[in-house]
């Protein structure tokens, strides 16, 4: 690690325009990097500098390591800052980057490889006393006599998961003994080929959880910290819609036993910067289920409740910054929630790119929209559809829901499609707006509405 004064942005869309935003703040130079499809970002022009590094396609540019690691060192960047998805949760593009001497502003490549291996991270978790779900922490052997009785012990329905599994895939829930072996040959035959290695594991599979998981921060001095928790149980495919801090309706003491939990196993792998450890809530337990080691979409919730800017934070960690605070300093206020506002039909959820021939963003106390758009923007079909985030902050959880129908009411987007109007619905939805919904509610919302 070392100091550094210039930072490449390695990303694009929203999550580059709030990198480049914490960057002014710390002023720190940045450089904007882009593809052909983005060249006309907006944030390009208000970055100190804007290189285009390659084609459309995210594997020529967005992916692209050595033209990644080029632009930094003809821009002089001594540190870059991955953003969320692409190459953020690669420990091999953070090992790259510090063979080049540069900063990589996220976690210790070995931190990221470990949580890459969801039975490495499973037994680490479990060592440093951070409740899992029910499984060994072991991969699933052979022998299929010992892999019924494992699921036996653990009781049905169960699930089988790749080791190297992510974003959804890889993992196969059995209801049933006779289902056990053809489950576990697929899922291996589908780990070996999706993720390049055959090592599975098997736990319960909980039938309605809650998604809970728990924002850390921690400097490179061996200090920790959690900012709460958050509730992203409002999920299509896998795919997170609205969250909202503090997950409702969690014993504080519960709560607090997990933060504390978490915050040691920080200290143990040696972790850096922020993550966020992801849990299944269900009947007022946790169960671990990933870490994710780097910045993630819904942040603004927690720094709307905790008053902490996390950009910021994680950019002075890997400075090498003490944490200027304590635990007992963190304190969370009122209510967040925020919508993804994705550029697709609110119906069909087809994708729907084009220019944007209007715009009106809602304002007011309480309220932040984290976006790069702007009139006349064309949204590239190349990429992710996440098109703005709007956050509010009220003193509970009942005004800010009264404050996101009006923030929403007030939005308007010309030209293309957005969710807009879903989310409307959402916030009309007496069992949402209640609180503590499960994970599969907004499916079985969206398929039973009139
Ligand atoms: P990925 O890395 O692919 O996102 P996760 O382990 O985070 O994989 O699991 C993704 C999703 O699968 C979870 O958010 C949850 O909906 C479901 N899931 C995973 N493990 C379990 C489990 N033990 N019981 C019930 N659902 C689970």
């Amino acid at each position: 690690m070392t100091a550094f004064d210039t930072v490449l942005i390695a990303n694009r869309g929203e999550i580059a325009e709030r990198i480049r935003r914490a960057c002014a703040d710390l002023g720190l130079r940045s450089v904007a990097i882009c593809s052909t499809a983005d060249r006309d970002a907006p944030y390009g022009p208000r970055s100190d500098l804007f290189l285009c590094i390659g084609p459309a396609k995210a594997s020529k540019s967005y992916l692209n390591i050595p033209a990644i690691l080029l632009a930094a060192r003809v821009s002089g960047a001594g540190a870059i800052h991955p953003g969320y998805g692409f190459l953020s949760e690669n420990a091999g593009f953070a090992e790259a980057i510090e063979a080049e001497g540069l900063t990589f502003v996220g976690p210790p490549s070995s931190a990221i490889r470990t949580m890459g291996d969801k039975i490495a991270a499973k037994r680490a978790m479990l060592e440093a006393g951070v409740p899992c779900v029910p499984g060994p922490d072991e991969a699933l052997p052979d022998d299929p006599a010992l892999i019924a009785r494992i699921a036996d012990e653990i009781g049905y329905p169960v699930i089988v998961k790749a080791a190297g599994g992510g974003g959804g895939r890889g993992m196969r829930v059995v209801a049933t003994a006779a289902e056990l072996a053809d489950s576990v040959a697929i899922t291996r035959e589908e780990a070996r080929n999706a993720f390049g290695s055959p090592a599975l594991y098997i736990e319960k599979f909980l039938e309605h959880p809650r998604h809970v998981e728990i924002q850390v921060l921690c400097d490179a001095h061996g200090h920790a910290v959690w900012l709460g928790h958050r509730d992203c149980s409002m999920q299509r495919r896998h795919q997170k819609v609205v969250e909202e801090a503090p997950a409702p309706g969690i014993p504080a003491e519960i709560a607090a036993r997990v933060g504390a939990s978490c915050v040691e196993a920080c200290q143990r792998i040696g972790y850096r910067g922020v993550g966020t450890f992801e849990f299944l809530y269900e009947n007022g337990e946790f169960y671990f289920i990933e870490m994710n080691t780097r910045l993630q979409v819904e942040h603004p919730v927690t720094e709307m409740t905790s008053g902490t800017d996390i950009v910021v934070e994680q950019l002075r960690a890997a400075m090498g910054q003490p944490l200027g605070f304590t635990q007992d300093d963190v304190t969370c206020t009122g209510h967040a929630f925020e919508c993804r506002i994705n550029a697709e039909n609110p119906e069909t959820f087809a994708a729907s790119p084009g220019v944007i021939t209007g715009l009106h963003l809602p304002s007011g106390p309480g309220v932040r929209v984290d976006t790069h758009i702007e009139e006349g923007y064309r949204i590239s079909p190349f990429y992710d559809s996440l098109i703005a985030k709007v956050i509010v902050h009220a003193p509970d959880r009942d005004q800010a829901i009264e404050r996101m129908r009006a923030a929403l009411d007030d939005m308007r987007i010309d030209g293309i499609e957005t969710n807009l109007p879903l989310h409307r619905a959402i916030f009309r939805d007496p069992a949402f707006c209640k609180g503590g919904t499960d994970i599969h509610h907004l499916e079985h919302w969206l398929r039973t509405r009139g």
